[in-house]
């Protein structure tokens, strides 16, 4: 999510936070996926994520949208700790995941609860 009040216009790296914790990741320099309406998950967020629905198998659906498709889906989604109502689907951690590891810019693989 970008930060409230600033210049869309000329968004710079620190007014780009991540939905789930909310720290400036990309200006940290860290593995950012974007995804709709300018919705950001990290790469630490997403190694949470995908080691509970994943790794562990765990997590519920919720009557909520997913924060980075927009979209309703009947499947498990990870519920971040600061913002109740910023979720992500499976599908978009699992989507996520293949699009960081295949990334040359970042280096995140992902956790497997070894
Ligand atoms: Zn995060
Ligand atoms: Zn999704």
């Amino acid at each position: 999510m970008h930060r409230e009040g600033i210049n869309v216009n000329d968004v710079q790296p620190e007014d780009i936070l991540c939905d789930y914790c909310g720290r400036a990741a990309w200006a940290l320099g860290e593995p950012c996926i974007e995804g709709h309406e300018g919705s950001i998950v990290c790469g630490m967020c997403l190694s949470k994520a995908f080691a509970k629905l994943v790794v562990e198998g765990s997590g519920e659906p919720v009557d909520q949208v997913c924060r980075m498709c927009l979209e309703t889906r009947d499947q498990p989604s990870w519920i971040s700790k600061i913002d109740q109502e910023a979720t992500i689907c499976l599908r978009c951690i699992k989507q996520s995941a293949t699009t960081l590891e295949k990334s040359e810019h970042w280096e995140w693989s992902r956790p497997t609860g070894g």
